[in-house]
């Protein structure tokens, strides 16, 4: 069994904060602090650039992703870390359409994350193949799936309202019609088991700073099924990705294996933090995190039931239809959020009115969640949100 009490004796959550942001930017690891503070005094400050070799920093990358493998059920050698999420999105879209020429379409759904949109379209205008990115409402995807179709790009877990994609139908539906999946995993790794290998997902991408607790900026991955592997050229092609990249040849020639999906130097200072962030997970059970993740989210659904009935759920009420997150509907939503925050209760809001609350057992508790319920119960109730401090918007919300 995971022991929750010391996975969170792992977290630094500043004292008197209830910490319900984790699927957004999870908090510190302790251990973080020190692990990173070790790369610039330790490795940079003293080893200058023989750090490359002497610190092991260019081999730090494939290290890491093994164990991301570990976390979303892929084998070793198929998933490689580095740049932002939305960049993986891009290289791992752009090798499946390479291997679909003949067919034009991108299907995925109107609740998508924008980021992976705006890159789709972005590498359709860039390919001008005559490439369509077409959009349907999240339960109307499995319909959608037809022989024009050369890659289903989805985000399993819904940002706004945490509704879960079946992967292992949707990929074999896809697989049926001849058509690639690109499953985006930014709010599932580290949230609830998932398993690339047994749902034979093609590519799937992902990022490190949401419910794997890395950091601001952390590097994301991207996974390629091993038959695909061999067969693609990156469309970002890199002098990292390059079979002899210290042969300084002006042609690029791809690596062997995964390791082509590297483009450029890898972030060194944010891989110590995340290699810090991937201890914790050594002792834990994804299927202990879910147990969790599902008992505290029903605990949180039924409080706000029972406490607060301004609020309408979001979310699907089937825990098994749910990732880790539960969202509310509330017009004020905005300022309601505001005004947990300015008590310690830190959620977030997604336009135009869903209040979002991370439930990440690492480091919360049925008491956590009882105290939030019972805040946000007093915020609505003597309309402490109704302030004009509350209204108005910051630049991140
Ligand atoms: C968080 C998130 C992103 C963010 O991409 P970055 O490049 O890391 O900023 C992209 N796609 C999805 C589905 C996300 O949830």
């Amino acid at each position: 069994m995971t022991d929750f009490t010391k996975t969170r004796a792992a977290f630094h959550v500043p004292d008197g904060v209830i910490y319900l942001d984790g699927n957004s930017l999870g908090p510190m690891p302790v251990a973080a602090a020190s692990r990173v503070a070790q790369t610039l005094q330790g490795e940079w400050a003293e080893m200058l650039i023989g750090g490359w070799n002497k610190a092991g920093w260019l081999a730090q990358p494939t290290l890491l992703s093994d164990r991301i493998g570990n976390l979303i059920g892929a084998g070793a050698g198929t998933v490689m870390l580095g740049q932002t999420l939305s960049i993986q999105v891009f290289q791992a879209l752009a090798a499946a359409l390479s291997l679909r020429p003949e067919r034009r379409v991108i299907l995925s759904d109107s609740g998508n994350f924008p980021s992976d949109l705006y890159i789709a379209n972005g590498l359709i205008d860039s390919l001008g193949q005559g490439h369509e990115l077409r959009l349907v409402a999240p339960e109307d995807i499995a319909g959608a799936i037809d022989e024009d179709v050369a890659v289903l790009m989805l985000t399993e877990v819904d940002y706004r309202t945490g509704r879960l994609h079946n992967m292992k139908d949707l990929t074999a539906k896809a697989h049926k019609a001849g058509a690639l999946t690109l499953w985006d995993l930014a709010h599932s790794a580290g949230a609830l088991p998932v398993d690339v290998t047994g749902t034979s997902a093609d590519f799937a991408t992902g990022c490190t700073y949401k419910y794997l607790n890395a950091g601001p900026g952390a590097p994301a991955f991207i996974y390629v099924a091993p038959c695909h592997i061999d067969e693609i050229r990156p469309a970002l092609s890199g002098w990292l990705g390059h079979a002899a990249p210290f042969d300084f040849a002006p042609v690029f020639e791809p690596a062997n294996g995964i390791e082509r999906m590297r483009i450029g130097t890898p972030p060194v200072l944010a891989m110590a933090a995340l290699e810090a962030a991937l201890d914790i997970w050594a002792d834990v059970s994804m299927r202990d995190v879910r147990a969790a993740s599902i008992s505290l989210s029903e605990r949180f659904i039924a409080g706000v039931g029972k406490h607060c009935p301004e609020l309408e759920l979001a979310s699907p009420k089937d825990p098994l239809a749910r990732g880790s997150q539960v969202s509310f509907r509330f017009e004020n939503g905005y300022a309601v959020i505001q005004a947990l925050i300015s008590r310690g209760v830190i959620g977030d809001f997604r336009a135009p009115d869903i209040m979002r609350f991370g439930i990440t057992p690492l480091y919360l508790n049925e008491n956590d969640i009882d105290r939030a319920v019972a805040i946000l119960a007093d915020i609505l109730k003597s309309r402490a949100w109704d302030d004009v401090a509350f209204k108005t918007r910051s630049t991140v919300t």
